[in-house]
């Protein structure tokens, strides 16, 4: 969506709930992790770069109340905090109706769902933008039964069931069109995007996330209090590639993933030419950015000179944690025509695994002759090619 094309976008906040599954607790203003739950969501679309004002719809008596909160707590974007209705579609047409006149998007998102985030709200307003209406969802983690009688009648099938979360987003023609046809056959549908289904137009489904969970009752409040102490960042994933040749030489150890093999030739090198550990440390510096082997271990630098592969392979993954990640996996192949390396894998697998602080089954080393062909089949030397995955140390974020 380019800035030329992008809608003017509203979002509808329904926080107008009698709460009357939380023994007595109000929900709107639970407090949780210290601010008024609600306040939590409005913070998040205040903060999306896609959204240009919102509209509180709650209960006549928390109007005021929540004027104020939303005045005290910068959130400039509320224009409106309007009266709810009797019925959830009531409520939020309310809403959508305190909308400015030239809001085209609107998204509409339970105030209950204090854990939504920024990239749930991109995802839904990018949807909605292309094909009309578009909902988060989340495949469902409990086996669901039918019932009938007293007697389950068919396991339903989880890979074909969503579970419904909000924002949900709308061309504002079209949800005024599905306000309309509700209103005239008297239906009261759960969510927006039923009363878009029931005009038999396309609803898209874009990926929710576990955490937006609904408080519906006073132990999902625990819950979501500990996710948000907890919170993290979105888990950021990278892979890298690593190559690395070392000559072979006679009379040189052969160091193949730190493990000493017994061979006529060795490998030839400032170090150890330990080629495989190399690779995966020039794969680790390439998964996060940082350069390469040869930037980090110089063998102009007395520091590194002779340092054997798990050396620098600790080194490495130290330099790792500094830019905020961690190895994942680990996958690598060697090509030497001689000696036979399978009998060293499980060795290579378990000294490699230590130096990473990988589990074992984070980490794989395959060999391959090369036909004779090149120079590895000529037994002047081996080569080792490495694939890495890290990802991003949890961090926890600032809450405000
Ligand atoms: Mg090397």
């Amino acid at each position: 969506m380019t800035a030329e094309t992008a809608p003017r976008v509203g979002a509808v906040i329904v926080a107008a709930g009698s709460s009357s599954r939380m023994s007595g607790l109000d929900k709107v203003l639970a407090p949780l992790a210290g601010t008024p739950l609600v306040l939590h969501s409005v913070r998040v679309f205040q903060d999306s770069p896609h959204v240009h004002e919102i509209v509180i719809v709650t209960r006549p008596e928390l109007e005021p109340r929540l004027h104020e909160l939303a005045e005290r707590h910068g959130l400039t974007k509320v224009k409106r905090v309007v009266r709810g209705g009797r019925t959830r579609a009531e409520s939020s047409r309310h809403g959508v109706s305190a909308l400015s006149q030239d809001v085209e998007l609107v998204l509409v998102h339970d105030g209950a769902r204090p854990l939504v985030t920024g990239e749930v709200v991109t995802r839904v307003v990018e949807a909605a933008t292309l094909d009309g209406a578009a909902i988060p969802g989340v495949p469902p983690v409990p086996t669901i039964k039918r019932e009938a009688n007293g007697a389950s009648a068919g396991t339903l099938d989880r890979a074909e069931l969503r579970e419904a979360q909000t924002p949900q987003g709308f061309h504002r023609s079209l949800l005024a069109r599905a306000f309309a046809a509700v209103m005239k056959e008297g239906l009261e549908p759960s969510d927006e995007a039923a009363m878009v289904e029931h005009l038999g137009e396309r609803v898209t489904i874009v990926a929710g996330e576990r955490r937006n969970l609904k408080v519906t009752v006073p132990e999902d409040l625990v819950v979501a209090e500990a996710l948000l102490a907890g919170r993290t960042p979105p888990q950021q994933t990278r892979v890298g590639i690593g190559y690395d040749v070392h000559r072979l030489e006679e009379g040189r150890p052969l160091i193949l993933g730190g493990v000493t093999i017994a061979h006529a030739k060795g490998l030839l090198g400032h170090s150890d030419a330990d080629v495989l550990s190399h690779a995966i440390v020039d794969a680790l510096f390439g998964a996060a950015g940082v350069g390469d082997l040869g930037h980090h271990f110089p063998d102009t630098d007395a520091e590194w000179e002779g340092a054997s592969g798990e050396r620098l392979l600790v080194a490495a993954v130290e330099i790792l944690r500094d830019s905020g990640y961690v190895p994942t996996n680990v996958d690598a192949t060697v090509s030497a025509q001689a000696p036979q390396l399978a009998p060293h894998r499980a060795a290579m697998i378990a000294h490699l695994a230590r130096a990473l602080l990988l589990p074992e089954q984070r980490v794989s080393v395959k060999f391959t002759t090369t036909e004779r062909l090149g120079f590895e089949g000529r037994e002047e030397g081996i080569s080792a090619t490495a694939v890495v995955q890290i990802g991003s140390l949890p961090m926890v974020a600032e809450i405000e």
